[in-house]
């Protein structure tokens, strides 16, 4: 399948397999002056035909982005808004202010435990990277560990596990 590079718009052709399908599959983009982490949806078409994939921008602008927090019986429901520049994501604490502060008494999630960047490309629209923050237990993404230097791009609807914790990742596209 080929997949174009959310950051540089370089297409990349994946080899994909049987294991992969219903599932993400990262991969670097072959750019040498890129190497972002871009993420796809693998479908059970894929294996058959030669899929290109469209970038979620062809969707139309993303206005902006919203983190759903949700509740489970350590953590108490909330949404919050991803502004532009950085977002530390962790949970609260009454020593220091960040801007995503969850209410949890889940131990499993670090104070400082992730960040998440909102960047303006020149048509307005804006795009989501996710990195840990070298916390205690790790950042899933939909089920798959960040590595510790991993940026990746989030795509709306994604699940990011911090300790016993999910929260939903949802994009706002300007309707057309
Ligand atoms: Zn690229």
């Amino acid at each position: 399948m080929k997949v174009p590079c959310k950051h540089c718009k370089t297409v990349n052709t994946l080899k994909i397999s049987e294991h992969n399908i219903g599932k993400k599959v990262r991969f670097k983009c072959a750019n040498p002056v890129c190497h972002n982490l871009n993420q796809v949806f693998v479908s059970e078409e894929d294996l058959s035909g030669v899929r290109t994939v469209t970038l979620h921008e062809d969707k139309g602008m993303v206005l902006g982005a919203l983190l759903e927090v949700l509740p489970n019986p350590n953590t108490v429901s909330a949404i919050f808004h991803v502004e532009e520049g950085l977002n530390i994501v962790g949970r609260a604490s009454s020593s220091k202010k960040i801007e995503i502060s969850i209410k949890t008494t889940d131990r499993d999630m670090s104070r400082e435990h992730c960040q998440i960047e909102g960047r303006r490309n020149k048509y307005d629209s804006m795009s989501y990277t996710i990195e840990d923050l070298d916390s205690k237990n790790g950042v899933y993404i939909n089920g798959i560990k960040l590595e510790a230097a991993d940026k990746v791009f989030l795509e709306g609807n994604d699940i990011i596990e911090l300790g016993n914790t999910s929260l939903l990742f949802l994009l706002k596209y300007k309707s057309s």
